[in-house]
């Protein structure tokens, strides 16, 4: 018998976090952060005990599926890592920032807090940056994709490109249980079968079970065609009237997308005269694993890697790396498009170019991500006219543009179509969506697929499978 219980991603989009058991080997499949309003769980206890999981295998290195790692292993995990190399090389640079974000966060309640004169009441950061190293001592597994990995006798599994962002997998489990084999895949989150930079999501497997993210189980997208197309747009009617352009975005994969796009707006001179800024060392680090892992890009890219050594770069873009660079692009006041983290605004350099720009109509903000709710972007995104940054009042003047097609999640008819390609789907349970996606991605899963079950996972509830 095998039991998985999810301490995470159910009843939420954000903290993955798995435990498949079988016959007495513990793996758990993510250990990821909570993000916005559930944050606070980050501190709680896990609710099991690392010291007892043998395997811990990393669909991709996004914070949410990642972000407890550091804190496992700070609480005595001493199992094998497992994930693509690619993944192992962007989950160090992210939970690095992870952890500078907690520090700084923490400073700034303690200082809050000493003023109060309790300072003492302050909660530790979660781990810190020795954490983040002592994490990359422990054994690690790369994977390659659609190799099969002997865990035991009896246990196998192997990764399959999940089409969502550079080293991102999804995890095919297979046991033996006395004379059956049974099998169980883990979407990890999905993308979609064509991606602007890395490879599409593989289809046409058999299993047993299916445990599937629900991000936007409950939507459709606009295509990727159509929201290039708006993009460009915004950014063309923006610098038009001698606006500022504000992208947040995610360090990983959107970043490198919209490089990309702005990459080919310059070559066709559509960005003439325009100062474009990359304003996010953990960006600029993200897109140069870009480089190291060419394999994962797409053949088309293939060709511009060979061809122009570096797909993301161009002749208007800047990289500001330091706080000076990053204070310095304040001297830009027209014409200017700017990169910046975090890609839902909860911190990071985005919330100083709202000080000097969201205020001002003739500017642009443009939401490129997904942005969970309880974050600044989803404040933003629900109509806030007011937005409180580092204890400054700021008036939300500039236009809001939100372009969802991007999404490195794929949409409902995205999943649909991939779960009707899988053979032998018994039971598929929903994880990875708030309350409100999750039913309707099962109303509509239901609808078409008569002969199948599908469960809502709660937290902590033991499924049998
Ligand atoms: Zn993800």
């Amino acid at each position: 018998m095998a039991t998985v219980i999810s301490y995470g991603a159910a009843g939420t989009v954000t903290g993955s976090c798995h435990l498949l058991e079988v016959n007495g080997i513990k793996i758990l499949i993510d250990c990821g952060m909570f993000q916005g309003n559930v944050e606070d769980k980050n501190y709680e206890l896990f609710g099991f005990d690392p010291t007892d999981i043998d395997y811990l295998i990393l669909t991709h290195a996004h914070i949410d599926h990642i972000g407890r790692v550091p804190k496992l292993v700070k609480e005595g995990f001493n199992g094998v890592i497992i994930a693509t190399e690619a993944t192992i090389d962007v989950a160090y640079i992210m939970l690095q920032d992870a952890a500078k974000i907690l520090i700084e966060e923490y400073n700034i309640v303690y200082r809050k807090a000493q003023r109060a004169g309790e300072e003492r009441n302050t909660r530790q950061p979660l781990y810190d940056l020795d954490d983040v190293d002592n994490t990359f001592t422990k054994t690690i597994m790369k994977a390659q994709y659609n190799q099969k990995i002997n865990l035991s006798d009896f246990l196998f599994i192997t990764f399959h490109q999940a089409g969502h962002i550079l080293g991102s997998a999804f995890i095919e489990v297979e046991f033996i249980e006395g004379e059956t084999d049974k099998k169980v895949v883990f979407s990890g989150d999905i993308g979609c079968k064509k991606r602007l930079v890395i490879d599409g999501l593989e289809n046409g497997l058999t299993t047993n079970t299916l445990y599937i993210e629900s991000t936007y189980g409950d939507r459709l997208h606009k295509s990727v065609y159509e929201s290039i197309e708006e993009f460009k747009q915004a950014i063309i009617k923006t610098i038009d009237r001698g606006g500022n352009v504000m992208i947040p975005s995610f360090a990983l994969e959107r970043t490198q997308e919209i490089l990309y796009i702005l990459k080919q707006m310059s070559e066709n001179k559509e960005l003439e005269n325009v100062n474009i800024f990359l304003d996010s060392p953990l960006a600029i680090k993200a897109t140069e694993l870009y480089n190291k892992h060419p394999f994962f890009l797409n053949e088309e890219n293939e060709k511009d890697v060979l061809e122009f050594e570096n797909p993301f770069t161009f002749k208007n873009l800047n990289l500001t790396q330091s706080v000076q660079q990053s204070i310095a692009i304040n001297n830009f006041q027209d014409r200017t498009i700017i990169i910046a983290g975090s890609g839902m605004c909860t911190g990071g350099r985005i919330l100083q170019h709202f000080k000097h720009r969201l205020w001002n109509p003739v500017n642009s903000l443009i939401f490129v991500g997904y942005q969970v709710e309880g974050t600044l972007g989803r404040k933003i995104i629900d109509g806030a006219e007011f937005i409180s940054v580092h204890g400054e009042k700021i008036a939300v003047k500039a236009e809001v543009y939100t372009i969802n097609g991007f999404s490195a999640h794929g949409d409902q008819k995205d999943m649909l179509d991939w779960i009707s390609t899988f053979n032998g789907i018994e039971t598929i349970y929903l994880v990875h969506g708030e309350d409100y996606q999750t039913k309707a991605f099962k109303d509509v899963i239901k609808a078409r697929f008569d002969n199948v079950k599908v469960h809502i996972v709660k937290e902590r509830e033991h499924i049998y499978i």
